[in-house]
């Protein structure tokens, strides 16, 4: 398995992410949505990319966050918890009409989810670009792409902007193909997509997504073609199983789950990238990195709220020695 960094180095600049910063707000019972008064908990900060590159910042990477929050204690809630872990928030707008963003969220009996979600009509959806957003860009060394964030037209462009730039100066860039299989998208997303595929190092796909980023059938074909087209290493992302790391020589590297309690699976997927995307980053080899993205992506399971459980370098440590793997 070739060890040649593939990624800027953390003292190139910091990691940043484009997109949501949202509240979650959880039901704590069971049951069918919202249509009658009941107990609630919350507000826990939130967003995929907020969960994304708040990781980041416990690790001990460089994270700076652009999005956009409201006049409110649901935006505070986010900033201080992203300030107190480490990320650089100079390119979160602050916006003096909309609110922040928010999720609801109550699990049914047999495990999906109903949501009342809004970030489209939010300060969330209504970031520009500007001196703030372009001093960070030109600060950082890497960029994190959720494939979600692309579905918010203003923001998708930042997005794009952002990642032609920070590859421009020899930064890198991770993208989470994470677009809904449920949902079609304008051509303008696909084509959006595509060519971020394009400029993607590194891929952190689950389920179905090689085949959704590379735009054909079948995992080994989907992968093979996602390396042809320029794509140096890909993270695999393999839930209670574990997770696998493909390289374009040919090699993998799988790593099993740690053995956890699930109490909240949301941020999983975000918590791993973001460990494995820092330590990648700070020097470490796959194999090292590996094991801090499995942890990480346990560790926030075992805790209500999305980010609550991300863990510090530290604490992964600690949690690798303590926790069993699954046989
Ligand atoms: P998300 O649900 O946030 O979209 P994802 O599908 O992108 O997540 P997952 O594969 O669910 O990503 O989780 C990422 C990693 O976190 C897994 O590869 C695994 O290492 C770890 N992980 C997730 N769920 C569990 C679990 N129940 N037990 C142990 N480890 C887990
Ligand atoms: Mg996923």
């Amino acid at each position: 398995m070739s060890e040649t960094p593939i990624l800027a180095p953390d003292a190139n600049g910091p990691t940043i992410c484009i997109g949501e910063i949202l509240v979650e707000i959880m039901a704590t019972t069971i049951g069918n949505g919202f249509l009658e008064a009941q107990p609630l908990t919350g507000p826990f900060p939130s967003g995929a990319p907020a969960i994304f590159i708040d990781q980041c910042g416990r690790f001990g990477g460089q994270a700076a966050m652009v999005g956009g929050v409201g006049d409110d204690d649901f935006g505070r809630v986010n900033t201080d918890r992203l300030r107190a872990d480490g990320v650089d928030i100079t390119g979160i707008h602050i916006d003096p009409v909309y609110p922040t963003g928010s999720a609801f969220v109550r699990y049914r009996a047999d495990g999906n989810r109903d949501f009342i979600y809004n970030a489209g009509t939010s300060a969330a959806a209504r970031i520009e670009w500007n001196d703030a957003v372009e001093a960070v860009v030109e600060r950082a060394g890497h960029i994190h792409i959720m494939g979600l964030a692309l579905s918010m037209p203003k923001v998708s462009e930042m997005i794009e902007r952002a990642a032609l730039r920070i590859k421009e100066k020899g930064g890198t860039l991770s993208l989470d193909p994470n677009l809904r299989k449920e949902i079609r998208y304008s051509d303008e997303t696909e084509a959006r997509f595509a060519r971020l595929v394009e400029l993607s190092d590194l891929l952190l796909p689950s389920g179905d997504e090689v085949e959704r980023a590379a735009g054909i059938t079948g995992h080994e074909a989907a992968i093979a073609r996602l390396f042809a087209r320029g794509v140096k290493e890909i993270a695999f992302k393999e839930g209670a199983r574990g997770a696998t790391v493909f390289t374009r020589d040919g090699a993998s590297v799988h790593h099993p789950a740690f053995q956890v309690t699930e109490v909240d699976p949301t941020g999983a997927g975000d918590c791993f990238g973001a460990a494995y995307l820092t330590a990648r980053r700070l020097g470490l080899g796959i194999e090292a990195a590996l094991a801090y993205g499995c942890a990480a992506g346990a560790r926030n399971v075992t805790r209500l709220g999305p980010m609550e459980g991300a863990g510090t370098r530290a604490e992964l440590d600690r949690f690798m020695i303590e926790t069993p793997k699954v046989a």
